[in-house]
């Protein structure tokens, strides 16, 4: 018997729902939370139609501890789910912390006001979790989340020593629109206009944004793309848990047309995230921006195409040289088909279940504040390739 309490009715929210849904045996009883309660009651209604599962829902301002906190005490869950924004993390963290309640997150807390991606402020919570006995899985989506799994499983099974990691996270579907993103269009251009940053010989090494640039040659006819150089979040846990590494880069593919777009509203401040004062009111441009753009969740019935994200690790095995490309690909028709959203959703709120998961039954349990990498990958694997993300391994 466990309660998952869900936070965050967006497009990944949807997608955690959906998937819990279909593992009654260990998600006994659902309930979703968020801030507008309309979106939460339709992704319930969708659930029940395509499961019979009830979903219960709520609404709760996640920036409030004193609120989460009554809605836990109330409901008693197991485990809370953040699939809320990032600016979030720490107030329900915070909310755990006062109850006594697992937590599970898919993205690292970054300050309203300084886009940066850190998890300091969440590995300072360490101790404090250890002493309630309580346990926060950080990052529990695909990247971060599973690119961090595949590194776990290729330093268990296939490398003694892994020297150079490239993650590579490809989008090859199309929504048809001029501009849109596949996640929360604030987050995602807060994250894509940051300077890049890789990590080499013990020190990180900064470059302009989206300055450097390669072709990649994605495997079961997606073809080559362009790929750019960014800074991503499990960079800066997967360089202290995983041995022998001498290089870490992140890359992601982005269309001319939707690198043209984000140009442009760079050069007119659309991007800005400190506040303006427009008519005697003060707001974020980023923020009127997200108002106008499509949501994430509406993109779901549009988009056409597969995503295809993976690890490419180089290293030395029983002192051979050895380079394995891990990967997942994924239909964004698919996955509208069984839960009602696109594939980036879908490659955050599938992990994300798999991540609850393992610590409800048990699987991945310990007081304190851990990233994926720090636990076996071996039952989260066999998971993926149950639960919809099937994996592929090559040798290359
Ligand atoms: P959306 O913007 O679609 O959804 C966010 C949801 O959180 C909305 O329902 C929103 O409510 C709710 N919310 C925001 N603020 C609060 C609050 N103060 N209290 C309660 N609810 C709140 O985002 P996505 O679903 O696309 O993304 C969700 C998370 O997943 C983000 O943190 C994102 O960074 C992360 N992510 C991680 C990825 C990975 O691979 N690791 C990939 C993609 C996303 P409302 O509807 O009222 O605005």
């Amino acid at each position: 018997m466990s309660h998952v309490l869900i936070i965050g009715a967006g497009g990944v929210g949807s997608v955690v729902v959906h998937k819990c849904a279909q593992i009654p045996e260990v998600f006994t009883r659902i309930t979703l939370a968020s801030r507008t309660v309309a979106k939460c009651e339709a992704i319930a209604q969708s659930v029940k139609a395509r499961t019979g599962v009830q979903v219960a829902v709520e609404q709760v301002d996640a920036d409030n501890v004193a609120e989460t906190v009554a809605l836990i005490k109330r409901l008693k869950p197991d485990l809370l789910l953040n699939v809320a924004l990032p600016y979030q993390d720490l107030p329900l963290m915070d909310a755990c912390l006062e109850t006594g309640v697992d937590y599970l997150d898919t993205a690292n807390y970054e300050p309203p006001d300084v886009a940066k991606f850190e998890y300091k402020w969440q590995w300072a919570y360490r101790e404090r979790f250890e002493k309630a006995g309580i346990m926060a899985l950080l990052g529990s989506g695909f990247d971060p989340g599973v690119t961090n799994v595949y590194c776990a499983w290729a330093q268990k099974h296939h490398f003694d020593e892994i020297h150079t990691l490239d993650i590579i996270d490809c989008n090859a579907g199309d929504h048809g629109q001029a501009f849109a993103t596949n996640f929360n269009p604030e987050i995602n251009i807060r994250e894509i206009t940051q300077r890049g940053r890789y990590w080499e010989h013990g020190e990180w090494v900064e470059t302009d944004p989206l300055s450097w640039s390669m072709s990649y040659d994605f495997p079961e006819g997606i073809g080559p793309k362009k790929c750019y150089l960014m800074y991503h979040e499990e960079l800066e846990s997967l360089v202290r848990n995983i041995r022998g590494l001498k290089r870490a880069r992140f890359w992601m593919t982005f269309s001319e047309q939707y690198l043209t777009h984000l140009r442009v509203l760079e050069n007119v401040g659309m991007t800005r995230i400190d506040p303006i004062k427009y008519q005697g009111t003060e707001i974020a441009p980023i923020q009127f921006l997200k108002a106008v753009l499509p949501e994430p969740a509406s993109l779901g019935p549009l988009t056409k195409g597969r995503t295809c994200i993976g690890c490419v690790l180089r290293g030395i095995k029983d002192g051979k040289e050895k380079q394995l490309y891990i990967y997942n690909i994924c239909s964004h028709e698919e996955a509208f088909r069984e839960v009602g959203s696109q594939a980036i959703s879908y490659t955050t709120g599938v992990p994300a279940m798999i991540g609850a998961k393992m610590m409800l039954q048990g699987l991945w349990k310990q007081p304190g504040v851990w990233n994926m990498e720090e636990f076996d990958p071996d039952p989260f694997m066999a998971d993926l390739n149950t639960y919809g993300l099937p994996w592929t391994v090559v040798e290359l």
